[in-house]
């Protein structure tokens, strides 16, 4: 079976380590290429932009693909529009592998936010240290409240970051712990916390060491998603790709 990962997610990580041993299996791990140094995969990956959806129909045909699992991230809109469409067109089995959204715990503060463009706006006037973990796409928008004193952390130095006159970048990959989480936005005086409502363990602890220290959170909320089947357990994903086997 060639099955197509679409992935940059630790879902799609753990997909291609539960299929690596299998050799009924031959997947395809498929990464934007936007991290210059990625996380080394257990399966054959292939990296950059398909095309749009007619590049990823190609692209099926020349890799003869029976089945795609979207296991990018909720708030990757894009690529997820582009397999629901190449999917439909041919006629593709398609699941996405996702994870629920974090839900707000009793005593934490968070605003809710459609956008980031609309996180700017929630930030307010009154000048603040604000921790921006976002992602490093999008950073620009922040340009337009120069007010605030911004710590980013991103994996690779964002180019947008010149934008923001007063910000300062840490250069560092997660999984972080709670402890670190605490420490860091304690040290650096934070105020408030921006982030995308992302899900998963891995981002977690940010949200909850926000939650301790009384820190409030401007959330983003997801975008809306394409109707296609979807599951957020590993082992749900693995008995979806049984049921889609091609016959021997
Ligand atoms: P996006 O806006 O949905 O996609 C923009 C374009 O990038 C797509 O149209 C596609 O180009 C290409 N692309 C995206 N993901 C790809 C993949 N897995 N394989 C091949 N091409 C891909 O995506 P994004 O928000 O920039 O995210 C890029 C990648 O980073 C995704 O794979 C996602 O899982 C991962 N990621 C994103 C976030 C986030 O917050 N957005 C967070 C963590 C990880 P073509 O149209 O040319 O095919």
């Amino acid at each position: 079976m060639r099955l197509l990962i679409l992935g940059g997610t630790t879902e799609a990580s753990a997909l291609a380590r539960a299929l690596a041993p299998r050799a009924d299996i031959a997947p395809i791990l498929s990464l934007a290429g936007r991290t210059a140094n990625p996380k080394p995969a257990p399966i054959p990956k292939r990296s950059g932009g398909f095309g749009g959806a007619d590049g990823m129909i190609a692209y099926f045909k020349a890799e003869a693909i029976d089945a795609v699992i979207d296991a990018t991230h909720p708030f990757a809109e894009q690529i997820s529009a582009n397999a629901a469409k190449a999917c439909a067109e041919t006629h593709m089995p398609l699941l996405v592998f996702t994870r629920p959204p974090w839900p707000r715990q009793p005593g934490g503060h968070w605003i809710e936010v459609e956008s980031l463009d609309a996180a700017v706006d929630a930030l307010g006037a009154t000048p603040r240290r604000v921790f921006l973990t976002q992602g490093r796409l999008q950073l620009g928008v922040f340009a337009r409240a120069p007010q605030h004193e911004y710590l980013v952390r991103s994996i690779d130095r964002p180019a947008e970051i010149d934008a923001l006159p007063r910000a300062r970048l840490i250069l560092a990959r997660g999984p972080f712990t709670l402890q670190d989480e605490e420490r860091l936005m304690r040290d650096e005086g934070i105020e408030m916390l921006v982030s995308k409502n992302s899900g998963g363990e891995s981002t977690y602890a940010k949200i909850e060491a926000a939650r301790r220290l009384g820190v409030r959170v401007v959330i983003a909320q997801r975008p809306a998603t394409p109707d296609v089947e979807t599951v957020t357990h590993l082992n749900d994903a693995l008995a979806w790709i049984e049921a889609h086997r091609p016959a021997p």
